[in-house]
């Protein structure tokens, strides 16, 4: 058990880090925060911040040697960051899981060998690669690169020939999948934790819609048949005792012709599993926390039904419209800049549990 009073280290200063410091500050411990960019919403809320770029091999060494353990919001840390700050103190999760979930083609390749479905895939590195995989897949099809995507970025969905002809004289390399569209009736996660001891929590599933790619809201429980809520847990639990996994994963599904194809995983807190900061007892936070620190993982009963929104850009300009309803549990990350798209809150409603 890491002792009370320990330091946790936070690769990535975004509102993950900052909701991830709350709950190890509620624990009794401090974190310290590594984030390139200048006054992240984390930095307010941690003992310390380191601010330098990710190849700062000096400030790395710093930071490593002022903590007791490391943890990340952020999957896109370069490996060799992760290799330099690994041979000083222990990572939680440990590599496996990020560089599954680093790489597209990596995830759905460790999730076919695991017996799960995904989307059709395929690998495209040059342009007659792409060429064959539209053949293979066909249309509508989303060109994803293999790396570095999040919220729908580094995507294009591909519907007609135009398209295809344009992508293959314009794009200079590939580095991509291609996946086949999936005709789904709904979109859920499962927020799972998993400890040292093997001891797992999977937080009820909830339901998600996202807009432009986005995750908008996320609501519990998800109208889906019970044997899929199961299912969907198993299935959780099946990826992290495969991975020995030791902290919060995320899974995305999506629920087509009755079955569970999954999307995507991050190893990680997520954006679908803020609800449990006002359904749950122990929320993903502090289970994360717990789970890294060696510590029993805590009760994740949900004891009410939550519809979690997030405020993205502009929204943040409703917050005193969304005040004025007083059961309406409201979290601002501080940002100090709105831009299109950036999330910049969200907002629980608890309503009955029938
Ligand atoms: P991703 O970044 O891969 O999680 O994609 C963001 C969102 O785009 C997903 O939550 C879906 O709503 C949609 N999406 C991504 N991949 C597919 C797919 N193969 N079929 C249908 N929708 C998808």
């Amino acid at each position: 058990m890491l002792p009370i009073g320990s330091t946790i280290g936070i690769l990535g200063g975004g509102q993950l880090g900052r909701m991830l410091s709350v709950a190890a500050a509620q624990l009794g411990f401090k974190c310290h925060v590594y984030e390139p960019e200048k006054n992240p919403p984390a930095g307010e809320t941690s003992a310390n911040l380191t601010t330098a770029s990710y190849t700062d091999y000096s400030a790395l060494e710093k930071f490593a040697k002022s903590v007791d353990i490391v943890t990340f919001e952020f999957e896109n840390i370069p490996s060799r960051t992760l290799d330099y700050i690994e041979s000083i103190v222990k990572i939680f999760p440990d590599r496996k899981a990020l560089e599954i979930s680093q790489d597209r083609l990596f995830e759905k390749n460790f999730l076919t060998k695991l017996g799960l479905d995904t989307a059709p895939y395929l690998k495209v590195d040059n342009v007659s690669d792409f060429k064959d995989a539209i053949k293979e897949i066909g249309t509508p099809a989303i060109l994803k690169t293999r790396t570095m995507g999040y919220d729908g970025k580094g995507q294009i969905k591909i519907t007609n020939e135009h398209q295809v002809s344009q992508i293959s004289k314009t794009y200079k390399s590939f580095n991509h999948i291609l996946e086949g569209m999936v005709n789904f009736t709904k979109e859920i996660s499962v927020i799972s934790v998993r400890n040292s001891k093997g001891e797992i929590s999977c937080f009820d599933p909830g339901e998600n819609i996202h807009e432009n790619g986005i995750l908008k809201t996320t609501t519990i429980p998800a109208q889906v048949p019970r044997a899929l809520i199961t299912d969907a847990i198993l299935l959780a639990s099946k990826i992290l005792n495969e991975l020995d996994y030791i902290g919060v994963l995320g899974v995305e599904l999506f629920i087509s012709k009755g079955k569970l194809i999954v999307n995507e995983i991050a190893p990680r807190v997520h954006n679908s599993g803020h609800w449990t900061q006002n359904g749950c007892l122990i929320d993903q936070f502090e289970q994360h926390i717990r789970a890294i620190a060696g510590w029993p993982l805590g009760d994740g009963a949900r004891f009410i039904n939550v519809t979690m929104e997030n405020l993205i850009g502009d929204d943040i300009l409703n917050t005193e419209m969304i005040l004025q309803d007083s059961g309406a549990a409201i979290h601002l990350y501080g940002k100090k800049e709105t831009r299109p798209g950036r999330k910049m809150g969200h907002v629980n409603r608890m309503f009955i549990k029938n």
